[in-house]
């Protein structure tokens, strides 16, 4: 499956000089989006996971069915002030932009192995800032699964020793 040919390009998009990668023109393809989960579940199968985690809002594309597909349970990490219940939070940077994340408190127990899931890893503040969440509550992560990878930013430099799996790479 030509991954590639199904993602958009769009120059100077939200800002001039970022490349965006808009996976809208993959999603509505069912045969082609069936086919990146069932890459990212593959990668998954290889490990033990008790949970996928995925940041919002595109981890939720990409995170609900790999843990559908997995049988596992999902973990949203969500920007701050939108969970509920008792939150734990941290601060973070992107590409374009600066937010905060947050997860439920109770969402993870000591010693759980965690998958995070995201639709694409650029500077990989967001991931970075995510694996601290999850061991802030006492989860391993085991690994990282993206349908998208932009090397040119070195987000895997801010991801030591974490197993990062990308469909696509640019
Ligand atoms: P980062 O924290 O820099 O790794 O950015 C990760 C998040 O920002 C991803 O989940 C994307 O949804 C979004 N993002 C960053 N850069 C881009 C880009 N060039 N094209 C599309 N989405 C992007």
């Amino acid at each position: 499956m030509n991954f590639k040919k199904l993602i958009r390009v769009i120059p100077d998009f939200p800002q001039e000089g970022i490349s965006f990668k808009d996976i809208t023109t993959l999603l509505k393809d069912g045969e082609a989006y069936q086919a990146a989960i069932d890459q990212l579940a593959e990668f998954a199968r290889k490990r033990e996971i008790d949970l996928i985690a995925g940041p919002e809002a595109r981890g939720f594309v990409v995170g609900t069915p790999l843990a559908y597909a997995l049988g596992v349970g999902f973990v949203p990490i969500r920007k701050s002030g939108k969970l509920p219940a008792e939150t734990i939070q941290a601060t973070y940077d992107l590409e374009y932009g600066k937010d905060a994340l947050a997860v439920h408190k109770d969402a993870i127990q000591p010693g759980q192995k965690v998958l995070i899931a995201d639709d694409l890893l650029a500077t990989g503040g967001t991931i970075a800032t995510t694996i601290k969440l999850i061991e802030q509550l006492g989860g391993e992560v085991v690994g990282a699964a993206f349908f998208i990878e932009l090397s040119y930013l070195n987000g895997r430099e801010k991801l030591p020793g974490v197993d990062v799996f990308s469909l696509v790479t640019y």
